[in-house]
């Protein structure tokens, strides 16, 4: 994936994809990402759609067929994880997802064990 953060631009590769479809990641998923890298320095991401005209138009002089969406098939594949923040009760441990964790942080939710009906409170 492309993103640009702060002033920073980067590209992302997944790895588990790469060394999955190492040669048709190459031909595909490099040209298709740097191809959105010089849409952004040419005309600006937010200022044309993210696979119009203009991002073709590169795909084109890289001679690869721009299409938008790769056809991996992503099984085996891990999803990344969600960071999980650890939270106690009378009678266990639990684990919030950043989400969560953050709202109990701004005061804005509790969570009750099911179990024991105590209200969870982060360990450590
Ligand atoms: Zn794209
Ligand atoms: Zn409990």
């Amino acid at each position: 994936m492309y993103r640009v953060r702060n002033t920073q631009r980067v590209i992302r590769y997944n790895p588990w994809i790469f060394a999955k479809y190492f040669d048709d990641s190459m031909a595909v998923t490099v040209p298709h990402e740097v191809a959105h890298y010089l849409v952004d320095c040419l005309h600006g991401l937010g200022r044309v759609r993210p696979h119009g005209v203009q991002w073709r138009g590169i795909m084109n002089a890289f001679d690869v067929e721009p299409r938008a969406t790769g056809s991996f098939d992503l099984a085996g594949i891990p999803v990344r994880r969600q960071r999980r923040f650890t939270y106690r009760c009378e009678c266990s441990t639990h684990h919030l997802v950043t989400r969560r964790h953050n709202s109990v942080q701004r005061g804005e939710a509790r969570y009750r064990c099911r179990d024991c009906g105590e209200t969870l409170t982060a360990a450590s």
